[in-house]
């Protein structure tokens, strides 16, 4: 069985009358890349800031490692690392020194070769001895996924690592998040606002969105290619809708829009379908296919802004 490592239930928060969050939740297990999705604005952070227990939640309850938060904190913190706010460093120190830093302050028992190898696992071995300043914004991200790393937690919890990267960057973080999954076993909650950042690595997800839960489950469920939402650009919608729905029946949510049809089926039948139409002289325009779950998170952020 899949054992729980985190389960948040009606978690909600409210700023001067303003409810960030509205009644979230969702569960963790071990070993998950859990994606934590939401457009801007969504209650993301709030949450995760709850989590580290950095700000109180008004209602809801959080239980991490099998146990109440707000009974257990600092041993429940003890073993989570995170990045939540943009990780904050000596510009003038090396990479190594500041992490030494971190380890002495924070009491947090770490040797000087543990620190070595932990700038080798997040690849910024042969940087170690650079200073802050001249790092790339990708190489601070990664030294803060390694001071997040220091004390060896079991959960990692990481705020839209990878938002301001270039190309190149996003691949580091998505390769190391991998790694710390694959390799060492860990637990990681990634918070994204890209549907498709989330779709490549993680395991299970929950959207929220306007505070609210939308969805969650398995990302191979949620993301099948089975279940294609369709678009048929037609002359007569109405009437290839008829034809469609007489013909076949593994269809489902089937509409007639003004200039198109749209259902939910299996996109190998689409050469069948547009055989079928065509015969009937129905002029086809266009032939979409989209995700259900990726039309539904694009009209959710379409309708915000
Ligand atoms: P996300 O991380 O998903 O972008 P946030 O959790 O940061 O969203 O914010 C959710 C909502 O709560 C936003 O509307 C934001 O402006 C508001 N909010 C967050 N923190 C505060 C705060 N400390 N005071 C007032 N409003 C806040
Ligand atoms: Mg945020």
């Amino acid at each position: 069985m899949e054992k729980e490592l985190v389960k948040i239930s009606g978690l909600s928060k409210s700023f001067k009358g303003f409810k960030a969050l509205d009644n979230v939740s969702f569960k963790v297990f071990k070993n998950d890349v859990f994606g934590f999705l939401g457009p801007n604005g969504a209650g993301k952070s709030t949450s995760l800031r709850c989590m580290l227990s950095l700000i109180k939640p008004d209602s809801g309850s959080i239980e991490i490692f099998g146990k109440p938060l707000n009974k257990n904190r600092s041993e429940i913190l003890k073993n989570i690392g995170s990045i939540i706010e943009k990780p904050d460093f000596y510009t003038y120190l090396s990479a190594k020194k500041n992490l030494e830093l971190i380890a002495r302050v924070s009491g947090k028992n770490v040797s000087r070769s543990e620190i070595v190898d932990i700038l080798d696992f997040v690849g910024l071995k042969g940087r170690e001895s650079s200073k802050f300043k001249t790092f790339s914004h990708g190489m601070k991200q990664r030294l803060g996924i390694a001071q997040a790393l220091m004390h060896n937690p079991e959960l990692i919890i990481l705020d839209e690592p990878t938002t301001g990267l270039d190309p190149q960057g996003i691949i580091d973080i998505r390769n190391l998040i991998l790694k710390l999954s694959q390799q060492q076993g860990k637990t990681v909650i990634l918070s994204s606002h890209q549907l498709s950042e989330i779709e490549l690595i993680a395991n299970r997800m929950v959207i929220i969105n306007k505070g609210k839960t939308v969805i969650e489950g398995k990302v191979s469920e949620l993301l099948n290619n089975e279940e294609m939402l369709v678009k048929i650009q037609v002359d007569n919608p109405k009437k290839c809708l008829e034809i469609i729905k007489a013909s076949f029946d593994q269809i489902s949510e089937a509409k007639a829009m003004q200039e198109e049809v749209e259902m939910v089926m299996n996109p190998k039948l689409i050469p069948e379908i547009n055989q079928l139409i065509t015969k009937n002289n129905i002029r086809v325009f266009a032939i979409e296919q989209k995700k259900k779950l990726e039309d539904y998170f694009i009209k959710t952020i379409q309708s915000q802004n």
